[in-house]
């Protein structure tokens, strides 16, 4: 621990004071705050993000719940970015971990997994789940690393006990009988509970903050499709921009030609980079989403999906230049965009990393990236797209 705290930016009060105007992090630090290479037990560390962080790591270093650092850093997404500060809850090392009732599993949340596809692997339903975890906030998202309770036997609200309450108190909140509870979470004495140990509450379920979830989820479907009309919008803008510039270029070309063809012989016709089909952009994929079919995160899905493994190599599917590549903000993720000339384009997203530079031309086959699952995105795979002059096209029609 010290060891990982001592390459840290830790700040001490009295150094904290000090440095007030030096604008450490744009967070406002709380009270506590720890000495430089003191055992931490509780109090606050500032951490800098660095290359190849992840929240999950960074949380699991600190022995935290990922979703902690979120509330605390005011973080809306557990993307991080190299520099970004964070501000990470320490928790006493003493304290022990809360009690979990009997029957009612601690599961640790993995990359892809989502709040569906947790419920029907263990066979409960989305309300269940939602009353088990009453803190979630999204059923799109579920942070990888946090914590997720599933009741695997009797189902029922969960809760942490509250300083200065008793099981018997909780109980007559919620109308039920302390016995039942007693017996539901396993206790032969209900004193032995501490403050932050959770408690089963049979047959309470969390409506409200389900359909609380279901309107947020509502409205963030409706932010998504504004964003994507925008994106779209933006695209067609920059297809007629780049079409003006390349009429431009094409008219200064045939004047230059013009003048010099006295003198120059004529030349063999290169074979144009627009002629010709494409190659498949994976190879070993299944695809799980075609073009026009609603998607996870569309109405009308302008590409197709192609679930493989994470780390799959990416390759061009066809010769062209590197217009994009990098992050998106309309849940892209990382994405590279190649314009093969005469309005081709195509796009691969959701990249775990990207191989290539804007600017650079790449030929047919040559890789330039590999599958992840970054943005909009509900596991590994890539979203690929054929656009001509701005308007995604089905990649099928283009594919061998
Ligand atoms: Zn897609």
């Amino acid at each position: 621990m010290r060891g990982i705290l001592g390459t840290l930016c830790v700040l001490s009060c009295s150094a904290l004071a000090l440095a007030k105007p030096l604008i450490l992090s744009p967070l406002p630090l709380p009270e506590a705050t720890v000495e430089v290479g003191q055992a931490a037990k509780k109090g606050w560390v500032v951490y800098e993000v660095r290359p190849g962080d992840t929240l999950a790591g960074v949380a699991a270093r600190y022995g935290v719940d990922p979703r902690h650092i979120m509330w605390s850093s005011g973080l809306k997404t557990d993307r991080l970015q190299v520099g970004q500060r964070l501000l990470i809850p320490l928790v006493a090392q003493e304290d022990r971990a809360p009690r979990v009732p009997p029957g009612v599993e601690a599961y640790r949340v993995r990359p892809g997994d989502t709040l569906q596809s947790v419920a029907s692997r263990y066979g409960v339903s989305v309300l269940d789940l939602v009353s088990a975890n009453p803190s979630l906030e999204s059923l799109d998202r579920l942070v990888a690393g946090s914590v997720l309770y599933i009741p695997k036997k009797v189902k029922g609200l969960v809760v942490a006990l509250p300083e200065g309450q008793t099981l018997v108190d909780l109980a007559a909140r919620f109308g039920l009988s302390p016995v039942e509870v007693a017996r539901v979470n396993g206790l032969a004495n209900p004193a032995e509970l501490k403050a932050g140990d959770l408690v089963l509450l049979p047959g309470i379920q969390a409506k409200t903050t389900y359909q609380r979830l279901l309107a947020k989820q509502e409205a963030e479907r409706q932010a998504r499709l504004e964003a994507e009309r925008r994106r779209q919008e933006e695209l067609r803008r920059l297809a007629e921009e780049r079409r003006r510039q390349q009429a431009l270029a094409q008219g200064a070309r045939q004047a230059q030609a013009q003048t010099q063809r006295a003198s120059v012989k004529p030349q063999v016709r290169r074979v144009s980079y627009q002629e010709g089909g494409m190659r498949w952009p994976l190879s070993g994929f299944r695809i799980t989403t075609y073009f026009g079919q609603r998607g996870a995160f569309q109405r009308y899905h302008t590409g197709i999906d192609l679930a493989a493994p994470y780390g799959t190599p990416i390759v061009a599917a066809k010769a062209g230049q590197v217009q994009v590549a990098g992050w998106s903000s309309y849940g892209y993720g990382f994405h590279v965009v190649v314009d093969h000339g005469g309005g081709v384009e195509t796009l691969y997203a959701h990249m775990s990393r990207i191989a290539v530079r804007s600017g650079e031309w790449v030929e047919a086959g040559q890789v330039i990236g590999y599958v992840g699952s970054t943005g909009w995105s509900t596991g590994p795979h890539l979203h690929f797209e054929v656009r001509v002059g701005g308007v995604a096209r089905n990649p099928l029609a283009y594919l061998p």
